[in-house]
């Protein structure tokens, strides 16, 4: 078991484990007697054994529809009638079990309700496991545009099972990796060297490895997050690969996943990089290398000018210029803010036209 301390407003802590027991002993230590566990149905399914545990304090339940589309007020509108039904009062914590959707909604509500309820996070996916649990970010989709709704509320501490992981899809833990591969290409150049050499290790989820990059990834994002809680500015360096990662997911009609429509965010905004002379070929190779080690996607096919609209539309940008987050060396990246659409245009369609691997 591992324990890291995120010091922000408020001090709380990540615990790291591969098992369940610990679980009871931290809500006792933090005094919580009655919670109110808010769940989607495959964890319900998977997992029962997590609600089991905590049937003694349970005084509620809300089982969300898995997915994206149940990020939106009505749920949230329900998950607050239930819990008044069951009597909720401010001493009951709200308990998320669940991945970023779960996280996000639980999170909203715990913030909300009565002014405030004290929220523990249990994060059962990769991403909500090494990004999204920790740093206090919640909220919902609102007329279509994403987390428009929300607020930052951190909270009490982050139970983080590995063993959740392994019933994880194929599809769903390799989208975690490439944020996972993310957090050791632009800030920390030995977890990306470990990454590189016990990477059959990871694909095959043994519970050390997962242990120590779940460890790894909370450590960063835990330091960038005490360092700019309320995301003003040093947060945006996480957005390594996003730029035009979520100018690929949207133009794709979200039919990539987030992890791989970033894999190929962080391949094309390398490219730039290397354009730019930022880094050489060999540091280039290296990420695009690992990426298709795990099968993650370095290309896509798609109409430049369609991605590129979306990452105009995303950004409400008005001018011609873009800002952009590039590694400069492994484990280290700087914010570049004015690149002409034209360069980046360019540097598309000749990646477009390149072989890679
Ligand atoms: P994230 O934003 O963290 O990727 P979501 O909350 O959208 O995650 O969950 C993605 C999918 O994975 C959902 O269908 C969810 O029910 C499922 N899921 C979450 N955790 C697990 C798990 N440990 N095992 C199997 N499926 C899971
Ligand atoms: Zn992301």
């Amino acid at each position: 078991m591992k324990e890291i301390k995120i010091k922000t407003s408020k001090e709380y802590s990540a615990i790291i484990t591969s098992s369940h027991q610990n679980l009871i002993f931290q809500l006792e230590i933090h005094k919580i007697k009655s919670c109110f566990i808010v769940t989607d149905e495959n964890i319900y399914n998977l997992h029962r054994r997590y609600i089991d545990l905590l049937k003694d304090k349970a005084v509620g339940i809300y089982i969300i529809e898995p997915g994206e589309e149940s990020k939106t007020y009505d749920v949230i509108s329900q998950i607050y009638e239930e819990m008044i039904k069951k009597n909720v009062n401010r001493k009951t914590a709200v308990i998320a079990i669940g991945g970023g959707v779960v996280g996000d909604l639980a999170g909203f509500v715990a913030s909300t309700f009565m002014r405030g309820l004290k929220i523990v996070h249990i994060p059962t996916t990769l991403v909500a496991q090494c990004d999204s649990s920790i740093g206090g970010k919640n909220g919902y989709n609102f007329k279509n545009i994403k987390n428009i709704i929300g607020c930052i509320y951190q909270p009490s501490f982050v139970y983080i099972d590995v063993n959740f992981i392994k019933t994880l899809s194929e599809r769903e833990y390799i989208n975690g990796l490439a944020e996972v591969i993310k957090y050791g290409f632009i800030c920390n150049k030995d977890f990306f060297n470990y990454i590189e050499i016990n990477k059959k290790a990871i694909l095959e989820r043994e519970s050390d490895k997962l242990i120590h990059i779940v460890s790894e990834c909370v450590k960063i994002k835990g330091n960038i997050v005490e360092e700019d809680e309320f995301d003003k500015d040093k947060r945006l360096i996480l957005n390594f690969g996003h730029t035009i990662g979520h100018g690929i997911e949207s133009a794709s009609n979200f039919k990539f996943t987030h992890g791989e429509a970033i894999s190929v965010g962080m391949a094309i905004e390398s490219y730039i990089a290397l354009k730019l002379n930022l880094i050489d070929e060999k540091i280039y190779y290296k990420l695009i290398s690992i990426l298709s080690f795990f099968g993650l996607p370095v290309k896509c096919t798609m109409d430049v000018e369609n991605i590129l609209e979306y990452v105009k539309n995303d950004k409400k940008k008005t001018s011609n210029e873009v800002k952009f987050v590039l590694p400069s060396k492994i484990g280290n990246a700087i914010i570049i803010d004015n690149l002409k659409y034209d360069f980046i245009y360019n540097c598309l369609n000749e990646f477009n036209t390149i072989k890679i691997v």
